[in-house]
């Protein structure tokens, strides 16, 4: 009889059968000998009963973080998440190894960021820097090391520890994430918030959108948190992909295919100043450039949008140039440029200015940073403001 393949065939993704580890637990269990409270009986109060307090829409490192934080400072939230595992795209950072943040002053993370993000940033930044966000996960149970130039990556260098200390602290902290769960719409009616999502709605008092840019959209980040912004009165500064690389066409880059520089000096220029200089790896492939030096000179052209520029390496003892090169799509950029104006939300609160309630953390925003841990900073460290804000808004009973 013909073997018929269908979906019985591919592997279960998350249901551990007897003996194996489950993937989302670090084995970790919660802690014995510390009697948990019995939940208080509720007290009339300003919300009512089926109202949630905080909801925080999309699973990713600014949702996970901030569901963290709401539970460890009795902020009752829930998460939602319309992927079947939550931080699809925390597991890819680093290839695979997380860089979760940059060791560097706070002055010069936000200088690295430049433009309107400087400023926008420092609130959140001053308040949850790079040191305490690595002092927040070495206290949840994972060891980081800090390379010579300052980027942090989990000892083991593997982006599932960052990932099940999140997990691991939603669970010891009680708070509830619910995977499978699309939001398809939020709405604001009589002063709370409607969720609507495939199979069920909800109603919330505050909500953080965090649900992450456009880039690799298998991930699960596809826009849809602007989308109910824009439906909520935002606007939304177009998209352009911030880390990314340049298809090429080029004799050097075609004998090198394959070939990892590991330093190299790569320099934007315009009419020929050179209005971009940095350095880093750079890698030959088949179709372009790629690797931090190319990203992070792509991020500047996200930014800058000239019509005609020159991109220039140095390799081998020589200078190559090429005219205008494209960059590869949105879809493959590593942090996504446009989103939700800074210039509409609250950089001391991270709450929306347009409509009351609605708070914003992560790539939803018009924020990146260059490589090298800043944009996973900006999530961890926006979601933590968000928390904040939203708990002191919020007269819990
Ligand atoms: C390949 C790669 C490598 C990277 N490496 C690094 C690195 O090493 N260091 C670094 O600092 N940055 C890195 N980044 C960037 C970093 O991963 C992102 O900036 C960061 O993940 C943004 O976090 P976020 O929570 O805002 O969004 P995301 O992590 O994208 O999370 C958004 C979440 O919202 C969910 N969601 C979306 N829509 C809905 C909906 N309708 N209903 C419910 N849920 C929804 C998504 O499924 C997703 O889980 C990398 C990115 C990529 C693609």
């Amino acid at each position: 009889m013909p073997h018929i393949s269908g979906f019985w065939d591919r592997p279960r993704e998350s249901v551990p059968t007897k003996g194996q580890r489950n993937p989302y637990h670090t084995g970790r269990p919660r802690a014995q000998g510390v009697p948990r409270p019995l939940p208080s009986p509720r007290k009339p109060g300003p919300l009512p009963p089926e109202v949630l307090p905080f909801a925080i829409l999309g699973a990713g490192a600014a949702g996970l973080f901030a569901g963290c934080l709401a539970g460890e400072t009795g902020l009752p939230a829930l998460l939602l998440e319309r992927k079947s595992r939550a931080g699809c795209k925390l597991l890819m950072t680093g290839n695979g190894r997380c860089n979760l943040t940059k060791e560097v002053p706070v002055s010069r993370m936000l200088a690295d960021f430049g433009g309107t993000m400087e400023s926008f940033l420092a609130p959140a930044l001053n308040a949850m820097p790079p040191r305490s966000i690595m002092a927040w996960f070495e206290r949840h149970g994972v060891p980081l090391k800090t390379m010579g130039d300052g980027r942090v990556f989990p000892a083991s260098e593997k982006a599932t520890d960052i990932a099940h200390a999140l997990v691991d602290t939603l669970r010891d902290t009680d708070t509830p994430i619910c995977l499978n769960a699309e939001v398809l719409g939020l709405r604001k009616e009589d002063g709370f918030f409607s969720i609507q999502a495939q199979t069920f709605a909800l109603r919330a008092k505050r909500v953080l959108i965090a649900t992450g840019g456009v880039g690799y959209p298998k991930t699960g980040s596809v826009g849809d948190g602007q989308q109910w912004a824009k439906a909520l009165g935002h606007t939304l500064v177009p998209y352009r992909p911030g880390l990314v690389g340049f298809v090429a066409e080029h004799p050097w880059i075609h004998r090198n295919a394959g070939r990892t520089l590991p330093r190299t000096t790569v320099r934007v220029r315009i009419d020929g100043h050179a209005v971009y200089e940095g350095d880093g790896q750079l890698d030959c492939l088949l179709w372009g450039l790629g690797g931090a030096a190319a990203y992070n000179a792509s991020r500047y052209i996200g930014r800058e949008c000239p019509r005609t520029f020159t991109f220039e390496w140095e390799a081998d003892g020589q200078t190559f140039r090429i005219e205008t090169p494209k960059t590869r799509p949105l879809k493959e950029s590593i942090a996504t440029i446009g989103g939700i104006p800074l210039e509409e939300v609250d950089p001391e609160t991270m709450s929306s200015r347009i409509c009351e309630g609605l708070y914003f953390a992560g790539e939803v925003l018009d924020i990146d940073g260059p490589t090298g841990g800043y944009n996973l900073s900006a999530a961890f460290s926006t979601a933590a403001l968000a928390v904040r804000s939203a708990r002191k808004s919020i007269r819990l009973v």
